[in-house]
């Protein structure tokens, strides 16, 4: 394996086992905004929430949208559990408003209406996650909001996310897509059927569908362009939340230095340690993702290799029995006029050129003889024949063979239609 892929990083532990809102405290209590006019419910958040809290946390009610603002003019609250249908605001325009007075806190929308494009009409509109009131439980609202206040944490914070989200603009793209979840030893796990939400340059928002549990946090992305044509990238997933009918996940794309299905990664190298054209994944990992159509192969070479070892091997013009290098053909003359044919050691005279047979001296080439090429003879073995033959060392296990002995191995490069935001946004 070539030592690239031991750099790759082991992929973060699963979302399953993230933060909680106790251990994200860091000694500071917590204010909430509750908005909604139903009160039971609004005793029944208190009652799930208060356990989870930091000590000294704070959740203050308030039964509508004006009431609401103007407790935002003059406090001010880590984030913001919002009911769509109050009094005097209905639907997405709650989310607007409230979003557009305050620009980076994060709000958990706590709906009645449970309806999965809402859900995502809701977080196109501003909303961080999306939670439907029948499913509430104490660990789902913990982890939602602990989500919700890390996300809002980074985009108020210097952190590189936030610059990122600032310099590209999100942009509301709705394709059909598929998420494919990477496991730590880069294999691919069972596909989901996704929609975007939106798309940037840096990531993407999605629906995923039928996944019970988020174990894994990098992913392979593959999104539908408008030819048909499926176009991947990996990411990781940055954030999530639980509509109805599946995730909500917040993914980013991955650096090429990170991507396990980098360009660099797929081309074949020769690999010093086995002397062999490999990719930076071992090739099961590839046929696995090329079996999902992520990835395809493609017929770049062929090399001649070690039947021993499959190693490469180097190749000269040697000795058919011995493989010796030190195996010549004999230079022979022709002398004319007495037809004598012999090596051409046979001919040397005092300093001069002399045949043996009808000793005419001072033989000029061309005129008196010619020279012939005779039988090639190995000094090694003595083998003689009239052709070397193409012998083969190999550069792993050493082993010397003809080369007709090799094996022909197939190079082949597995290539990904990689995906390009600015596709999907300049199209829409
Ligand atoms: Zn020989
Ligand atoms: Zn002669
Ligand atoms: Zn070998």
């Amino acid at each position: 394996m070539p030592s690239a892929t031991h750099h790759l990083a082991a992929p973060s532990p699963a979302i399953g086992s993230q933060p909680r809102l106790a251990d994200l405290a860091t000694g500071r209590s917590l204010r909430l905004l509750h908005v909604d006019d139903d009160s039971d419910l609004v005793l029944l958040v208190d009652r799930l929430l208060s356990a989870r809290l930091p000590r000294g946390s704070v959740i203050d009610p308030v039964a509508n949208l004006s009431h609401a603002l103007s407790r935002l003019t003059t406090g001010r609250y880590d984030a913001i559990l919002l009911e769509l249908s109050l009094p005097d605001s209905d639907g997405l325009s709650t989310v607007e408003a409230v979003r557009s007075h305050e620009a980076d806190t994060p709000i958990v929308v706590l709906t009645g209406r449970e309806d999965a494009e809402l859900a995502g009409n809701a977080i196109r509109s501003g909303a961080t996650d999306v939670l439907f009131k029948s499913r509430l439980s104490a660990p789902l609202l913990d982890a939602t909001l602990c989500s919700a206040l890390l996300d809002g944490r980074r985009s108020r914070g210097g952190a590189e996310t936030v610059k990122d989200r600032r310099e590209s603009p999100h942009y509301t793209v709705t394709r059909p897509s598929i998420v494919i979840p990477m496991l730590a030893d880069f294999r691919p796990d069972t596909g989901l059927v996704a929609t975007t939400i939106d798309i940037s340059l840096t990531g993407a928002g999605l629906l995923v569908e039928g996944c019970a549990e988020l174990t894994w946090d990098r992913l392979v992305l593959g999104i539908e362009r408008a030819d048909g044509v499926y176009t991947y990238a990996t990411a990781m997933v940055r954030h999530h939340g639980v509509p109805a009918a599946g995730w909500n996940l917040g993914v980013s794309f991955v650096a090429a230095k990170d991507d396990p299905l980098s360009a660099a990664r797929l081309a074949p190298r020769f690999d010093p340690e086995t002397c062999q054209m490999t990719a930076g994944l071992p090739e099961p990992v590839l046929v696995e993702w090329a079996q999902l159509g992520v990835l395809q192969p493609r017929l770049i070479d062929r090399v001649r290799s070690c039947p021993r070892c499959s190693g490469l091997p180097t190749f000269r013009d040697a000795c058919r029995q011995c493989g010796s290098v030190k195996a010549e053909a004999v230079q022979y003359i022709h002398h004319f006029a007495c037809a004598h044919v012999a090596p051409a050691d046979h001919f040397d005279g005092a300093g001069h050129l002399a045949c043996p047979k009808c000793r005419a001296r001072n033989l000029i080439v061309g005129a008196d003889f010619e020279y012939l090429s005779g039988p090639i003879c190995c000094r090694d073995c003595n083998w003689s024949g009239t052709q070397l033959a193409s012998v083969g060392e190999c550069l792993k296990c050493g082993h010397r063979f003809v080369g007709s002995e090799a094996t022909e191995r197939d190079i082949i490069h597995f290539h990904v239609e990689r995906l390009d935001p600015l596709a999907f946004i300049e199209a829409d």
